[in-house]
């Protein structure tokens, strides 16, 4: 595939890059090891001042970031200048946890002195998506950054200036260079970067087809491996939940950023008594959802990403609607220029459509009834994907018992799933293991060193 920017609303391409030579590939891997061996060493007040520096950066060139990630991705560009913002948190919350999360830990093994100690492992490979074309890269580089790990990007083909962008970032903020650097690479030459001997671990933002080819590859090559995938994360509305304002937050989270995040709710599963008046709340508040022009203000979805990503949602929503699913909102391509696809929603969908089975990459929500609590928790584990969930409930036994009954990596009570740089983020089941961010981000890229010293 192109490596280019190609404009989603209006699908023209305005630049192409050409892919790295081999010799220009070898280049980058060389300097990559060279500084590894010093910047592990670089004393830790360094890395946290660059990281600082980074942050100021992220945030004083927001709108800049901001009009690139825009133009390439097509999100509204007042998410795109807080995904900015958000990016120079991560940077800061390690500038002030970095420190404690990577001092050893004394272990009490009687008269010797035993603790563990962590150490980098050198050049880690990230393989990011253009969903969120900052946050993905730098919720993996801040951690790894300031851990004395050094970073090779190979980011998505349709946003290599968001690529470029970052990897000046982290120049222009003090790292040296080589510390972070951006890979312009076919897919195919992946396997021979992730099994090359001077990169030591490999992490993949993605789809589950790219996470089973390179979950497959770092296994082949014995090397470490975190991989975030795709979600069909449940969103389920108990009797007791506020409505209002879970149907607002409903909307809220099956759209953001055009609806393609793997965290989006996807399937509502929503209790008998109220799923009428939610439904029709739901559809009510879907179909006023202002799209448009990313760069308007006022637009609320703006347009896929790609060609691709609109066939392929648009194909997914057909079958389902041929297998018997209804459509009391949305479901058609609107005519004219640019990747639009309108807010959707989907209900009385057959248990084998793909808006049952399959993550639905787009403004497209699934509507589910449930009976009672153990049905709804049924619906919302009779999935391959296990990344998130959001209940809303104000009974705390029940809210219990969906903590301890679905089979996710995260679950969020009477709010929306979202990231946070203070909170271990990641998935089961097909949606991939290993954990971003927080504590556990940190450590996946770290030789716990045991030592014991008699
Ligand atoms: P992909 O998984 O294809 O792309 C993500 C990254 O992986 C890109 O850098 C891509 O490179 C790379 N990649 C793709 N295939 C391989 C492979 N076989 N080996 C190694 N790397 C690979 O996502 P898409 O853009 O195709 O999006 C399609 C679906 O992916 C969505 O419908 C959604 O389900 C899921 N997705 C999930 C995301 C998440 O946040 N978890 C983010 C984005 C997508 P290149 O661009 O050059 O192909």
């Amino acid at each position: 595939m192109a490596i280019a920017t190609t404009e989603p609303t209006t699908g023209t391409t305005l630049r192409t890059f050409t892919a790295l030579t081999p010799g220009e590939l070898e280049a980058r891997l060389r300097l990559a090891e060279e500084t590894f061996r010093t910047y592990r060493h670089t004393p830790l007040a360094d890395r946290k001042r660059w990281l600082a520096r980074a942050a100021e950066l992220l945030e004083a060139e927001a709108a800049t970031f901001g009009r690139t990630m825009t133009q390439e991705m097509g999100k509204p560009f007042e998410a795109a200048k807080a995904e900015a913002q958000k990016c120079a948190q991560a940077c800061r919350y390690y500038v002030e946890h970095g420190e404690a999360y990577l001092r050893d830990e004394p272990i009490d093994t009687g008269k010797d002195r035993s603790y563990v100690r962590y150490e980098p492992l050198g050049p880690v490979l990230a393989i990011m998506p253009w969903n969120f074309p900052f946050w993905q890269v730098v919720r993996f580089a801040a951690p790894a950054l300031i851990a004395g790990n050094v970073g090779l990007l190979k980011h998505a083909h349709n946003v290599p200036q968001c690529a470029l962008a970052l990897e000046d970032l982290f120049l222009r903020a003090g790292f040296p260079k080589g510390a972070f650097q951006n890979l312009f690479i076919e897919t195919r030459e992946i396997e021979g970067v992730i099994s090359d001997r001077r990169v030591k671990a490999v992490t993949l933002t993605g789809s589950e087809g790219a996470g089973r080819a390179v979950g497959a590859q770092a296994g082949k090559a014995l090397k470490k491996v975190v991989l975030e995938l795709g979600g069909s994360d449940p969103f389920i509305v108990m009797p007791s939940a506020k409505l209002d304002e879970a149907v607002e937050t409903a909307v809220k989270a099956r759209l953001i950023n055009n609806g393609q995040s793997c965290i989006a709710a996807k399937r509502f599963i929503v209790h008998d008594a109220i799923y009428p008046e939610f439904e029709r709340r739901f559809v009510e508040r879907m179909a006023r959802v202002k799209v448009g022009d990313p760069m308007d203000p006022q637009t609320e979805v703006g347009p896929l990403a790609t060609e691709g990503i609109r066939q392929g949602l648009h194909a997914q929503v057909e079958k389902s609607l041929a297998a018997g699913a209804k459509a009391p909102v949305g479901g058609k391509l609107p005519p004219g220029a640019g990747y639009y696809y309108p807010p959707t929603v989907l209900t009385d969908v057959p248990d084998e459509s793909p808006a049952a089975r399959e993550e639905l990459f787009g403004p497209v929500a699934v509507l589910f009834r449930a009976k009672d609590v153990e049905h709804a928790l049924a619906l919302a584990n009779d999935t391959p994907y296990g990344l998130g969930a959001s209940v809303w409930t104000k009974e705390e036994a029940e809210a219990q018992r969906f903590i301890e009954g679905i089979e996710t990596g995260m679950v969020f009570i009477n709010a929306m799933v979202a990231s946070d740089p203070r909170l271990p983020f990641g998935g089961v089941k097909h949606s991939g293991h290993g954990r971003e961010m927080a504590l556990h981000g940190l450590r996946e890229f770290l030789n716990a060193k045991t030592v014991r010293v008699s």
